[in-house]
């Protein structure tokens, strides 16, 4: 690659990045008072009081043409009385129960959903990639049938990152979101993804939590009535006895799936469900904040972290708050002590804007709102980095960037971390889909390069032993649950090892002229090159 941004000869200053900054406001925000912070609830206000305080406190400006907020239009829907799912016309009839064998959602807002023996097909990966000559629906009528659909990529167990599909790391195709979006482009009544631990990258509680009570989405005209009626997960156990119900083999059919040419199958039986829903429509809220440019304000890099989190979720050991304390109170944390240093050293040439988006949780929801609304043209936003928790195991010796191989930030980042005397490493996990799984993505898909890189697992105190079986402890026991608590032992020397690359990348960024894109072989610099040339 030829690096268009290696200009700099010297890195800035190391900042004094404030270890009581991080610690105070994580421990307010993932305090039980605000009850989790799920977006447009009762504790919102509060939540975001808090938040512009901090703002203020660190000596940013409102950013939203004078204000703090800016509105992100939301509708929640809360299924109830939801029947079981239920296949019928096989060798024998199969009731799956809500939330223990599956859970089924939708983003029609309509107050009621029936699907009623709708014929079940099973589309493999349900993936329809012309440029990667791939097609999972060719040849079937989906339209006003039930699919059944495969999590990741049906190269995801290879061990190299050669594939169809770039082999081990998952692309978009991956993404359950993706799954939903193209069966209702297909017409499908309704999508359920099997799901499976390891190719989804968390457990079925993970996804228990995340789709049963109040479901939020975009408020936009024509309510979603473009999408499938229902859309849902079952687990792997009831998901064989479906396929063996209807006379199949899963792991032989699945097998099938992952090589090219596959055709979907139709498996003979019937599915059927209901619920009705509330609906409730309200407005949830980002936090803008600025420090303005002195000589091209109208310039802006952006550093951005979610300040949503689950609410109120299942109780664990009689608690029911899901405090997200490192997820992501720690990344708003991270906003408020970067703002604190860059105030301190003084303002930047070009513009800083510190984003706290909502509903991050509910996918990625008041990223993606400010990214197609931005308060500054996406044209004239140079860059960032978002924060999605932040490390507090200890200084590490590595440095991983998620999605590697996309854009000439990687270039600016390298020499700020060798100068740490720590070394880049690729993703432990690139099956997992990171870059996808957070708001950087939704600047990305419009064009914006953003960095989504932070320490890995080489633990300067025990190694990668102990690096990974801290992380594995995160994922198992406390991410997206209750136990997600803030701990005053926390190690924050990782953190600051981090939030110093942030710092200087965006000083560097924000002091010079470069516009760092994205490469070549990235699917986002068509859409950036656009963007620029229409400026
Ligand atoms: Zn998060």
């Amino acid at each position: 690659m030829v690096c268009t941004v290696c200009h700099a000869q010297t890195a800035p200053a190391a900042p004094d990045i404030s270890v009581d900054t991080l610690k105070t406001v994580t421990r307010e925000l993932s305090d039980d008072k605000f009850e989790g912070r799920a977006p447009a609830s009762e504790t919102e206000p509060a939540v975001l009081e808090y938040i512009v305080s901090q703002f203020k406190a660190a000596g940013l400006k409102p950013g939203n043409n004078g204000k703090w907020l800016q509105d992100v239009p939301l509708v929640q829907i809360t299924a109830q009385n939801v029947k079981p799912l239920t296949f019928t016309g096989g060798k024998q009839p199969l009731s799956l129960d809500y939330r223990t064998d599956m859970v089924v959602a939708t983003y029609r807002v309509t107050p009621e959903i029936d699907l009623l023996n709708s014929d079940v097909v099973f589309v493999g990966y349900g993936i329809n990639a012309p440029e990667r000559g791939w097609n999972d629906y060719a040849g079937v009528d989906v339209k006003g049938k039930t699919v059944v659909i495969l999590v990741n990529d049906p190269d995801w167990k290879t061990a190299s990152r050669e594939g169809p599909f770039e082999g081990r790391a998952m692309t978009y195709y991956g993404r359950w979101t993706y799954k939903y979006e193209e069966a209702a482009r297909q017409g499908a009544a309704a999508a359920i993804i099997v799901h499976q631990t390891e190719p989804a990258a968390y457990g079925w509680g993970v996804v228990r939590s995340s789709w049963t009570g109040p479901q939020l989405e975009p408020d936009i005209a024509g309510d979603h009535m473009d999408q499938s009626k229902v859309i849902g997960w079952i687990q792997l156990d009831p998901a064989k006895k479906l396929f063996a119900a209807a006379g199949k083999d899963f792991d032989a059919l699945a097998e099938a799936a992952t090589h090219k040419g596959f055709k979907a199958v139709p498996l003979g039986v019937k599915a059927s469900t209901g619920f009705v829903n509330s609906i409730r429509r309200q407005a949830s809220k980002n936090v803008v904040g600025i420090l303005p440019g002195t000589e091209k304000p109208d310039e802006v890099v952006l550093f951005s972290a979610h300040w949503d989190h689950l609410g109120k979720c299942d109780a664990i050991q009689g608690d029911d708050i899901c405090n997200g304390a490192l997820d992501n109170a720690s990344g708003v944390a991270g906003l408020v002590a970067l703002a604190k240093a860059n105030v301190e050293a003084g303002p930047t040439k070009r513009s800083q804007v510190y984003l706290a988006v909502t509903a991050e949780e509910s996918g990625l929801l008041g990223s993606a709102y400010y990214a197609a609304n931005p308060v500054f043209p996406l044209a004239k936003t140079v860059g960032g980095v978002n924060m999605d928790v932040l490390n507090v195991k200890g200084r590490v010796n590595n440095f991983v960037i998620t999605g590697a191989g996309k854009s000439e930030l990687e270039d600016m980042v390298r020499p700020l971390v060798a100068a740490q005397e720590r070394a880049i490493e690729p993703e432990a996990h690139p099956e997992a889909g990171g870059y996808y799984r957070s708001d950087h993505f939704s600047f990305a898909k419009k064009g914006v390069p953003m960095l989504d890189a932070a320490g890995g697992n080489d633990l300067v105190k025990g190694g990668k032993e102990a690096g990974e079986a801290a992380d594995k402890d995160y994922v198992d026991q406390r991410y997206h649950k209750p136990q997600d608590e803030y701990d005053p032992n926390w190690d924050w020397s990782g953190a600051i090892q981090d939030l110093t690359v942030y710092y200087q990348m965006g000083r560097e960024l924000a002091d010079g002229t470069s516009w760092p894109n994205w490469y070549e072989s990235s699917e986002f610099r068509k859409i950036r090159d656009q963007s620029r040339a229409a400026e």
